[in-house]
Formats: C-alpha cells, sequence, structure tokens
C-alpha cells in the first residue's frame, strides 16, 4: 500500500510549520491538454507536492489508476474518445478504485453537469482557468476530508488502533514480504472476554477503558520488547497491531525461526496483559487468551491465517486459565508436552524425583580418577529417568532451575565430603551452573554455605561456566567470577569452544580449566582440522596457565590423541557414563 494514512494530520497555515504529510499525497491528472497539466503540476509543485502522475490521453487513465492507485484524481470533463462523466463511471463500479477522491476541472460547468458528477461521488469541481490559490486549497481539503473519512472507516473509535481491513493489508504485507526476507509471519489473535464482561457489570465506560489499556500495553509490548515499529506511526511496517472485535485484538511477530520463540512472546503477552490495572474503581487482573496461526504453514493470506488463529483461540478458551494454543495440532502437542512436562517439574526436587550422577574425570597420563562431574536426572514417575537436556532449559523459564541447582549444589558436596571422610581420597567434584544462578547474585553466598554445611574443602570444588554465560554481561561476570575465586573454588569453561568468548576476555578472566567440547572430540583422530583445533585450543589453555579437559572421549584412538596432545584430563564413555553414587563409589573402591 502506497499511501501513508498512518500519518497525523498536521495543522497548516503557521510560518514555521512541520511539512505536512498531505504533501506526500500521490496526485494523478487526466487532461487532453498538457498545457493544463504543465500549469497544475507547476503550481503544486510550488506547495510542495512532488508525487505527480499524469496522462493526456484519458483512454489510458484506469489502467494507470489501477496500477498507480493515487491518492486523489484531478479529472478534466471535456476529452477526446472518452469523456470524464465516462471515466467516473468505470471508477465507481470498481471494486478497488471506487473511493478514489475526484476532483473535477471544467471550463464551464452547467448546474445540470455538477450534478450528474456530484451523482457519481465527485468530492469538488474546479473552473478553468485555474487559480493556484484555489486549486491548492481545495485540494488540501479534499485530502484532509478523505483522511478523516479513512480514519473513521478504519481506525476503531475506542481505542485509535486500526480495525480489521488495515490490519489485513498490513498482515499480507508482512506474508508478501516474508517470501523474498525468509522466516516465519506469526499471527496472534488475543482474546480479552473482560472487554465484554465488564460491560454488564460495571457500564460500557469501563469496558472501554479496560480495552484502552489492553491497546496500550499491547503497542507498548510491540514498540519497546519486540522494538519492532507498530502499524500505528511507523512508516516502515515491521508488525501490525490492531482491534479485530469488542474481545479481540490481532498482533503479528515476523522474522522469526522456530515456534519456540513465537511461545516465548505469547507467554510474555500473556504476563503483561495480566498484570492488576485500575478500571472504575475496581482493580481488575484482566486475562487474555491467545490463538496463533503461522505463516507458510497455517496459510498465505491474512485472511486464512486470521480465521486459524481465531479457532485456536476459540479452542484455547476451554481452558480455564489464561494460555495459548497454536493453530497447527503438531505445535500443540509439543507445547501441550512441555506444559505437562513443566508443572510436574514443581516440587520434583521436593518429592525426592531429582537423582544425581557422577561421571569420573580422569588424569589422561596416569588414567587415575581425579574427580567427577555431577549430572542431574529426573526420575519421572510414568517416563522414567529424564535426562538433564529434556527439562533444565524448561526450569530456567519456569524460574525452577534455582532450586534444582541449589539440590545438585547440596547433594555433590555432600556426597564429595563423604568420600572424603572415608578414605576414598579428596576428589574434585565439579557442578554445573545455569546462567539465572550465576545472575542471582547470591551464589558465592550458596557455595559458603554449602560447603560449611557439608564439611567439603573449597579446593575440591569445581563450578562449571558456560562461555554465553560470562560473555552476556563480562564486567559483573568476572566480579562474579573473583568471588568465587576468593572462596578457594576450581572455576572452569564448560563446552569451551562453541561459544563466542573473545580471547581478550578470556585472559582476563581468573579461571582455571578449560573443557573442550564433545563436538571437537567426535571426530578425532580422523579429522585433521579438529585434530588442529583441539592443539590449538590446548595450548592455549596452558598458556594461559589454565589445565584442559576433553569431554565425551569414546574410543581408545581419542584418548591416544589427546596423550599426544598434551590434554591434561578427559572424561567420557570410554571409562564410563555418568553412574550413580554407590556405582562411582565402587569405581574409587576399584582404583584403591
Ligand atoms: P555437560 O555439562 O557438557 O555434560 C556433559 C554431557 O556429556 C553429559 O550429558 C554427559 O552424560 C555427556 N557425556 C559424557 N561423556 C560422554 C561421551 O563419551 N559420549 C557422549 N555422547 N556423551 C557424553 P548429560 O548428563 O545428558 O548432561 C547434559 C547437559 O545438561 C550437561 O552438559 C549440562 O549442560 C546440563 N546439566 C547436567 N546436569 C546439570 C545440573 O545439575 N545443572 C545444570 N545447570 N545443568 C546440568
Ligand atoms: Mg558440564
Ligand atoms: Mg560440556
Amino acid at each position: 500500500m502506497k499511501e501513508d494514512i498512518w500519518a497525523d494530520t498536521q495543522p497548516w497555515g503557521l510560518e514555521d510549520a512541520p511539512r505536512s504529510p498531505l504533501l506526500d499525497a500521490k496526485v494523478m491528472m487526466v487532461d487532453d491538454e498538457p498545457l493544463m497539466t504543465d500549469l497544475i503540476q507547476a503550481y503544486l509543485e510550488d506547495d510542495g507536492y512532488a508525487n505527480f502522475v499524469v496522462t493526456n490521453d484519458p483512454r489510458k487513465a484506469i489502467d494507470l489508476l489501477r496500477q498507480e492507485e493515487p491518492s486523489v484524481l484531478l479529472l478534466d470533463l471535456m476529452m477526446p474518445h472518452i469523456s470524464g462523466f465516462e471515466l467516473l463511471e468505470l471508477i465507481r463500479g470498481d471494486r478497488k478504485l471506487r473511493y478514489t477522491p475526484v476532483i473535477v476541472l471544467t471550463a464551464a460547468t452547467s448546474p445540470e453537469a455538477k450534478l450528474r458528477a456530484l451523482q457519481l461521488g465527485v468530492t469538488d469541481f474546479l473552473s478553468k482557468p485555474v487559480d493556484e490559490s484555489e486549486l491548492v486549497l481545495r485540494l488540501r481539503n479534499t485530502l484532509a476530508f478523505h483522511q478523516y473519512h479513512r480514519r473513521l472507516v478504519d481506525y476503531d473509535s475506542v481505542t485509535g488502533l486500526p480495525n480489521q481491513r488495515p490490519f489485513d493489508r498490513c498482515v499480507q504485507e508482512l506474508i508478501d514480504r516474508r517470501e523474498l526476507a525468509g522466516g516465519m509471519v506469526a499471527l496472534f489473535s488475543i482474546t480479552v472476554p473482560q472487554c465484554r464482561q465488564l460491560r454488564d457489570s460495571a457500564g460500557q465506560h469501563a469496558a472501554d477503558a479496560l480495552a484502552r489499556m489492553v491497546a496500550r500495553r499491547l503497542e507498548r509490548f510491540a514498540s519497546e520488547e519486540l522494538k519492532q515499529p507498530t502499524l500505528i506511526g511507523g512508516a516502515e511496517r515491521n508488525n501490525c497491531l490492531a482491534r479485530l472485535g469488542t474481545v479481540h485484538f490481532g498482533m503479528t511477530l515476523q522474522g522469526l525461526a522456530d515456534a519456540d520463540t513465537v511461545e516465548q512472546v505469547a507467554k510474555r503477552v500473556l504476563a503483561l496483559i495480566a498484570e492488576p490495572v485500575m478500571v472504575a474503581e475496581h482493580e481488575l487482573e484482566p486475562s487474555a487468551w491467545i490463538g496463533i496461526a503461522l505463516s507458510p504453514a497455517d496459510g498465505s493470506t491474512s485472511e486464512d491465517l486470521r480465521k486459524s488463529a481465531a479457532l485456536a483461540v476459540a479452542h484455547a478458551q476451554q481452558q480455564t486459565h489464561p494460555t495459548f494454543l497454536f493453530a497447527s495440532a503438531e505445535l500443540n502437542a509439543r507445547s501441550l508436552e512441555r506444559l505437562a512436562l513443566g508443572s510436574a517439574l514443581r516440587g520434583a526436587a521436593q518429592r525426592g524425583e531429582l537423582r544425581l550422577h557422577y561421571q569420573p574425570k580422569l588424569d589422561v597420563a596416569s588414567n587415575r580418577i581425579v574427580g567427577a562431574e555431577a549430572l542431574v536426572r529426573w526420575q519421572h514417575p510414568e517416563l522414567g529417568l529424564v535426562p538433564p537436556l529434556r527439562f533444565i532449559g524448561l526450569a530456567e523459564e519456569l524460574g525452577l532451575i534455582n532450586g534444582i541447582g541449589r539440590w545438585v549444589m547440596q547433594t555433590a558436596c555432600r556426597d564429595a565430603a563423604q568420600w572424603a571422610r572415608d578414605g576414598l581420597g579428596e576428589l574434585k567434584i565439579a557442578i554445573n551452573v545455569a546462567k539465572p544462578q550465576f545472575q542471582l547474585g547470591s551464589l558465592r553466598d550458596e557455595l559458603q554455605a554449602t560447603m560449611t554445611a557439608t564439611g567439603l574443602q573449597p579446593r575440591q570444588l569445581v563450578v562449571e561456566l558456560t562461555e554465553s554465560m560470562l560473555m552476556d554481561d563480562v564486567d559483573n561476570g568476572r566480579a562474579l567470577m573473583h568471588e568465587m575465586k576468593a572462596l578457594g573454588v576450581t572455576l572452569s569453561i564448560d563446552d569451551f569452544g562453541t561459544g563466542y568468548s573473545s580471547l581478550s576476555y578470556l585472559k582476563s578472566f581468573p579461571l582455571d580449566e578449560l573443557k573442550i567440547d564433545r563436538s571437537f572430540v567426535t571426530d578425532l583422530p580422523d579429522s585433521a582440522s579438529d585434530v588442529a583445533i583441539v592443539r590449538a585450543i590446548v595450548d592455549l589453555g596452558h598458556s594461559l596457565g589454565m589445565s584442559v579437559i576433553a569431554e565425551g572421549i569414546e574410543t581408545p584412538e581419542q584418548l591416544a590423541c589427546m596423550q599426544s596432545l598434551q590434554c591434561d584430563n578427559y572424561q567420557g564413555f570410554l571409562f564410563s557414563k555418568p553412574v550413580p553414587v554407590d556405582q562411582f563409589v565402587a569405581l574409587l573402591q576399584q582404583q584403591r
């Protein structure tokens, strides 16, 4: 769509008024006299207009109108081949052109002709010869009126949001652009039933106030959190937002790579709308339900997407609690599984369903166990033993990771302290720390308290951090690391080589150990490039005074490779998988 109906009308007539957006209008002229069109164009250029479509051949007028969709048409009535009246009839009979405002230019107009033209929907008349100031005035009036009319037709008067018509145009534009830009377009159909219920209990005024509040929250969300200019005000349309009905709102997201991101956004929107609000002296917690349709999967027209999303939101509303549903059954199955898993995960620690397995870490040169990595599992009552990759991310999302992490820390420290007391040696015990735990700020104190409570020596504890954790907020991360170092614990960087840590930062962190990611080990010793990478990492670690450990060693050849590259330690299935505590103790006893 070429015309920018979103821009607000500016006041004019003031000396230094900002340039009126009306001047961006596309002005089309149809007149058989080139002199006439030249003159009018010159007058309008004087006034600041710059966008013209001109033809002196009326037979070309209709095609040109369809192609250019001008903001306004200046039409001569007396022309050869086809008269202005005939053109007007064609325009009014054309679905696309029907609403184009038309100003008629004519030398001598009889009252009958004027009447006929008015019946054909002409907005205004200009008599020839054209007077410059009159031309400019009439054109402005017509454009401003048309814009006001569009505003009435295209906007919801309560919230000021666009309604369905401009929303469809906007969504269609995103869909069409998607074909070039890639990614997905998601359409959210958001329903807030209280916008209707409130009318019955507290009156229309309150219901409208709630609708406005929801609109403002969605607007703010789209522009601040999604950092995408919305339909309103933004000339560049990256996001569409509309009120589609009394209780319905529509919103889009675009350029998305996967459904997980869409899910995250849906959850945030639900939380945002649910924030308490004062309406008509009542404190209200609005509830929303969301239906989500994706393009291309669920359709390639705005209407298809809107309908699929509306169907999905109707299904979603069968749940008593605010929630979202995808239009596609497949995506729902996945998110329902996660939902179920998530609610079961709450309280898993309290119900004693977490298990800690230990994987030996060995000295490459002597092949003796020097420590262990504690790896958490979840003994689910129906699913059996659930691996961490299936629930750690979920636990982070649901805010459950700190509890789980605390349980892991306490269990691992207690076990390792016990091994030392049992004379099995002062083993190093490594725990994995998740980003939210690291960011919480109380990690140092928790480590300290746990070591005191369990009697574990700080030199026995290894904390495994990941690159992304450190790179997210370098200064804060470094400060936290120094705090932990001051306790006397060992700091290790896990999955090294998969993140984006810069070497200069790496140098500035108080790290003790580099852990080479398994992906670099898998193809050893055959892959020459991986050999080169591992050699580089080992040398890098050593030159920075760190010890280096390889994870995922599965074959004797891989171990031999580590020996020749002078890697210090290793862990992997070759020696042992992660095992329950009694089996790990048995391994320690064998070694003695
Ligand atoms: P990680 O810290 O990199 O742990 C190493 C993973 O590699 C473990 O998977 C381990 O079982 C696996 N592994 C070890 N040796 C081999 C091998 O030779 N071959 C193969 N194919 N795999 C090997 P696991 O136990 O499934 O843990 C996966 C990830 O879950 C861990 O990666 C860690 O990021 C996370 N995780 C585990 N426990 C915890 C925890 O208590 N807290 C947090 N925040 N994350 C944890
Ligand atoms: Mg680890
Ligand atoms: Mg790892």
